[in-house]
């Protein structure tokens, strides 16, 4: 047995499930997946969901509900653009069409870009690379599976490894 809580430098194991308050919709489980591991104190979690678990032993079940400064943040209009809507010629020409809603990705010198389709005009697509969940409260479920202590590589790396943790 061990005295381990959710603290800074601890690698945790829980079950979560996250629903929208305002409609119950869950975004997201790991409800049939393997828990969520975590790095406590390392960025690895949205800050909210790490503050509110901060203390919690073994078998503790939290619920909380986080205002999206302490989740996603709120949208930023900087991440709203409009591209012609003839750069997306060639995904039109292999049968889909470009509906407001429909999640793509860009090809940026940082990698690929997801974006949500905000408008569609006759010339223009209007892209939103702001993060689904950007400007809303979430609520989440937790039940704390397993604590342990950091081995040196995670401290090293600034994430937890194993299943559910990051393999490599
Ligand atoms: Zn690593």
């Amino acid at each position: 047995m061990s005295d381990l809580k959710v603290a800074e430098n601890i690698v945790a194991s829980v079950h979560y499930t996250g629903t929208l308050p305002d409609t119950g919709e869950v975004f997201d489980t790991s409800e049939g997946r393997d828990p969520l591991k975590f790095l406590v104190g390392h960025r690895q979690m949205i800050p909210g969901f790490e503050e509110e678990l901060m203390g919690a032993v073994v078998g503790e079940r939290r619920e909380f509900t986080l205002s999206p400064e302490r989740a996603y943040g709120e949208p930023i209009e900087e991440l709203i653009a409009e591209f012609p809507k003839s750069e997306f010629a060639q995904l039109e020409k292999s049968g889909v069409t470009i509906e407001v809603g429909m999640q793509l990705v860009a090809q940026t010198i940082q990698g690929p870009a997801p974006f949500f389709v905000k408008a569609v005009s006759d010339e223009f697509i209007t892209a939103d690379f702001n993060h689904a969940l950007a400007g809303k409260s979430l609520t989440f479920s937790v039940e704390v599976v397993e604590l342990q202590e950091a081995s040196e590589e995670e401290l090293a790396h600034g994430h937890a490894h194993g299943p559910g943790g990051v393999e490599h």
